[in-house]
């Protein structure tokens, strides 16, 4: 059964000096073919969300950000498109943005971004500050597919089956609970870019690492790490004992969560094939959330942060195809007109969730503020932000 996580909506209202606040817990966006259609559609929770067409509205954000000065900031994540990030005070991946709205200090922080971004700032914040996420409905897919049910199951059984044998690490890219569990069971966060670093600790404690939720972050760098595919099982959390049988989980070292990014995944290696024939001379670079087989063929693999990286470093001339999201890929690609820079594949499509935080709901979040109405407030738990925050500590310590 699918088991829907809920966000908090906090409703605080600061009238002649007084305070109030309401609370209420909504299920996340369903997605997949079960999902009620009545559920599909948060934007309607956003009372006075202005329509897309109003042609005020960059004038209108623009006049809330200078109002709010100081005690509002933007965060931008890099899959953002254009007509927001603009505002952004700052842009980066998701553990850098966190770790910014920490070090700003800023009582209300806007995070355009997804949610579980927005939780890991809430995390990592202090409690006089506000993280607030413009639409509910920017989720993240492979986040969703490990919800925390499905989680404890998987490391009760693991117990089972090897008692005291497994470390869990788990990629930002994540709901809060599922780090939290984390944190509890001596594991720690990673992210693309140190993996490796995780796994190396990880292994130093225990035989066996559990890595959630993106079987290609973890496939690949086990890979890379020099370990074989043999070492590697994939757990199905809707199947028995995940879809395996206890000596596949003894004899395993890495086991896998069968989690995906719906963009990544969506990349081939016909595409790489392909662009070399279209584009001569091209290095083809693409993020380790992409399948080990296209991952394999590519000149360069690297982080978000590493693919900016090597395009802006890169000599004048350079030709480059990229396997990352589309809004980024095109923000490279007007930044950088001096080089060639083209989109891996044409059939692959933006995040579709990424892309649900626009001018309307932006401006809609901005003005409630200036009304010192704070809507779609991320708040995490403190029993859940505390052992989210131990495991993600345990991530600065290794690296
Ligand atoms: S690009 Fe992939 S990993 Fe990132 S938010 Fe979208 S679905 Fe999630």
């Amino acid at each position: 059964m699918r088991v829907a996580r809920t966000a908090h909506i906090m409703v605080t209202e600061h009238r002649k000096g007084e305070m109030s606040t309401t609370q209420e817990h909504i299920p996340l966006l369903v997605l997949g073919p079960t999902a009620p259609p009545q559920r599909s559609e948060r934007g309607t929770l956003c009372d006075g969300l202005p329509p897309a067409a109003d042609p005020t509205l960059i004038d209108r954000v623009r006049a809330a950000k200078i109002a709010l000065g100081d005690r509002v900031t933007i965060l931008g994540h890099h899959y953002q498109k254009a007509e927001v990030i603009q505002f952004a005070d700052e842009r980066g991946d998701s553990y850098k943005l966190a770790r910014y709205a920490a070090e700003t200090g800023s009582p209300y922080v806007v995070f355009l971004g997804v949610h579980f971004m927005a939780e890991s700032a809430d995390i990592l914040t202090s409690d006089a500050q506000q993280v607030i996420l413009p639409d509910l409905a920017a989720g993240c897919s492979m986040a969703d597919m490990a919800d925390i049910a499905h989680v404890e199951e998987c490391w009760s059984l693991l117990q089972d089956v090897a008692p005291g044998a497994t470390t869990p690490i788990t990629y930002m890219n994540s709901s809060a609970d599922i780090k939290a569990l984390t944190g509890r069971e001596g594991g720690t966060i990673c992210t693309s870019s140190n993996a490796a670093g995780a796994l190396e600790w990880a292994f130093a404690q225990r035989e066996k690492v559990l890595f959630l939720p993106d079987q290609h972050l973890g496939f690949n760098t086990a890979m890379n790490m020099g370990l074989s595919p043999e070492d590697c099982v994939i757990w199905n959390p809707h199947k028995d004992l995940g879809g395996l049988d206890e000596d596949a989980i003894r004899g395993a070292k890495i086991i896998l969560w069968r989690g995906h990014c719906s963009v990544h995944q969506r990349f081939q290696p016909e595409h790489v094939h392909a662009v070399r024939e279209r584009v001569p001379g091209v290095r083809v670079i693409v993020h380790p959330e992409c399948r080990h087989d296209v991952v394999s063929l590519a000149d360069e693999v690297g982080s978000t942060e590493k693919i900016i990286r090597a395009i802006e470093d890169s000599e004048p001339g350079s030709k480059w195809a990229i396997g990352t999201e589309l809004n980024l890929v095109q923000r490279l690609a007007d930044e950088n007109p001096d080089k060639t820079v083209v989109f891996l594949d044409k059939t692959v499509c933006f995040c579709a969730t990424m892309n649900r935080i626009d001018l309307p709901h932006l401006t809609w979040a901005l003005e409630n503020l200036l009304e010192r109405r704070v809507v779609n407030r991320i708040e995490v738990d403190p029993d859940t932000a505390h052992w989210a925050r131990l495991a993600l500590q345990r991530m600065l310590e290794i690296n």
